[in-house]
């Protein structure tokens, strides 16, 4: 469907457009004030006309639009958001700020509902994720002075049919490894060299981290274990090196992919004292990996599973993904059945974007239209199904399992208007994931694509992004060698 959106002025052009495309996430949306009158009346499936009121206070008057934008959306599609008007990307900040200034749960409910409609469930959720993560962050240093330490290894065994982060196919790229692994070293020990890799124009940030040790380490990716044993060696022993991690809370390494995961690589990281790995299954059922692209088995996951667990490792997260393709209710009952016997020590949930889904429809109708997918027949009408109902089933593990749910972050466009939420046992979290949403402190980011934050002194927040080619990254540190 083509939808216009006419506004009378160009106030709050963003949050209505967003409101918009929570009712309707699979079609155009395009927005134009009165100047663009010849646009607005050009054939439409649907233009709506919203007047702007005269204000003074700007917050009020918005909430307000939306209230009254959400009723009429509602009352012609007949549905409601699980989220109300709330379109941002941490809804938890509201009840977080009423939680700091002292008010009750039942007030906070009150007012969450009355002003942003959003249903009982989820205010409960983000109230719940506000608490917790209040008392993980009670004796964590933040603020300017502390950072954390990230490390980027941007290889996968395979690239995943969904994959959004600019992942490179380990076998591809396997005899520049090395060289990876040499210029991430490299970054680490010139760490001056922030800000001369995404631009050599620009004269570099150096940041002072000299002499502080970070709170927290992690290792993402892509898959890290997509690394040899030696090459995990080589990254930490030089992260180790060159910044003191001993006074760390935690050291995590993302493993991610099973089918990537081994005994020695996992004695690697026992002895570099990494306390929290990830194991991501995303599905277990084998018909959803073999059509997302996976190339690996269930029992590839069973078996990474208990050999970490044989290694020592006492806190082990599980990666899950809600409306991938062709998966209903029963599908994700299954995994969770998987998950729940395995018992991992938390346990996020993510939601699947309608953006990615709708790219992997498109990206494998042009790929049967090439002639580089033998059998299309399996993916024809697949479905991406995503409900409260199903996520609902997901948070009900979570709760068997024993864990709370404390960080939850939106994406644009989420199927069904969802959320990822992180579940974890008590004293598992990861807190690197909530030190980052909230951007309470530093983060120093080595390797292709990483992305540096440094605070300012008026609390402003510089990125600095490495760029997320591998060749033109490992180009750029050769240049600086
Ligand atoms: S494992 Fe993650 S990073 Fe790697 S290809 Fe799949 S979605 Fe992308």
């Amino acid at each position: 469907m083509n939808i216009g959106i006419c506004l009378d002025k160009s106030d709050f052009l963003y949050d209505i457009h967003s409101l918009v495309k929570s009712f309707f996430p699979d079609d155009d949306v395009s927005i134009y004030t009165d100047g663009d009158a010849e646009k607005c009346s050009t054939a439409r499936d649907l233009l709506l006309c919203v007047n702007i009121p005269d204000y003074t206070d700007r917050k009020s008057a918005k909430d307000q639009l939306k209230r009254e934008l959400y009723e009429s959306l509602s009352e012609l599609t007949g549905r409601t958001l699980p989220w109300g008007t709330l379109s941002g990307i941490r809804p938890t900040k509201i009840p977080m700020k009423m939680l700091e200034e002292g008010m009750s749960r039942g007030d906070i409910r009150d007012s969450i509902r009355e002003t942003y409609l959003a249903s009982d469930a989820k205010i409960s959720l983000a109230t719940d994720v506000a608490v917790n993560e209040r008392r993980i962050l009670e004796n964590v240093p933040t603020g300017p002075d502390t950072y954390s330490l990230y490390l980027h290894v941007p290889f996968c065994p395979s690239i995943c049919l969904y994959c959004t982060f600019s992942a490179s196919p380990a076998d591809a790229w396997q005899r520049y490894m090395d060289e990876y692994v040499d210029a991430v070293i490299l970054e680490m020990e010139r760490r001056e060299m922030l800000g001369v890799l995404p631009d050599p124009s620009k004269e570099p940030v150096v940041c002072s981290a000299r002499g502080r040790s970070p709170v927290t380490f992690y290792m993402g990716g892509g898959t890290p274990t997509a690394l040899s044993p030696e090459q995990l060696d080589r990254l930490l022993t030089a992260a180790e090196t060159y910044y003191d991690l001993g006074e760390c809370l935690e050291r995590t390494v993302e493993a991610g992919r099973p089918d990537s995961i081994t005994e020695e690589k996992l004695e690697v990281l026992k002895k570099h004292r990494i306390t929290r790995i990830s194991v991501n299954p995303q599905t277990m059922n084998q018909k959803t990996l073999d059509l997302i692209g996976r190339r690996h088995t269930v029992e590839d996951t069973v078996r990474a599973f208990s050999l970490a667990r044989r290694a020592g490792f006492d806190n082990i997260n599980m990666d899950i993904i809600l409306g991938l393709p062709g998966e209903e209710l029963c599908d994700v009952e299954n995994t969770l059945r998987q998950i729940e016997s395995l018992g991992p020590d938390s346990l996020t949930v993510h939601s699947l974007a309608v953006k990615r889904a709708s790219r992997l429809t498109k990206t494998l109708r042009e790929e049967h239209m090439a002639g580089k997918i033998g059998d299309y027949s399996r993916y024809e009408g697949l479905s991406f199904h995503n409900s409260e109902a199903i996520i609902g089933a997901a948070y009900d593990a979570a709760y068997r399992m024993g864990m709370q749910p404390y960080y939850l972050y939106r994406q644009k466009n989420m199927k069904g208007g969802l959320e990822n939420t992180g579940f974890a046992k008590r004293g598992c979290e990861c807190l690197y994931n909530i030190l980052i949403m909230e951007e309470l402190q530093e983060i120093h980011a080595f390797g292709a694509g990483a992305s540096t934050k440094v605070l300012s002194s008026g609390g402003r927040i510089d990125r600095i992004v490495n760029p997320k080619d591998v060749r033109t990254y490992l180009d750029r540190v050769a240049a600086r060698r």
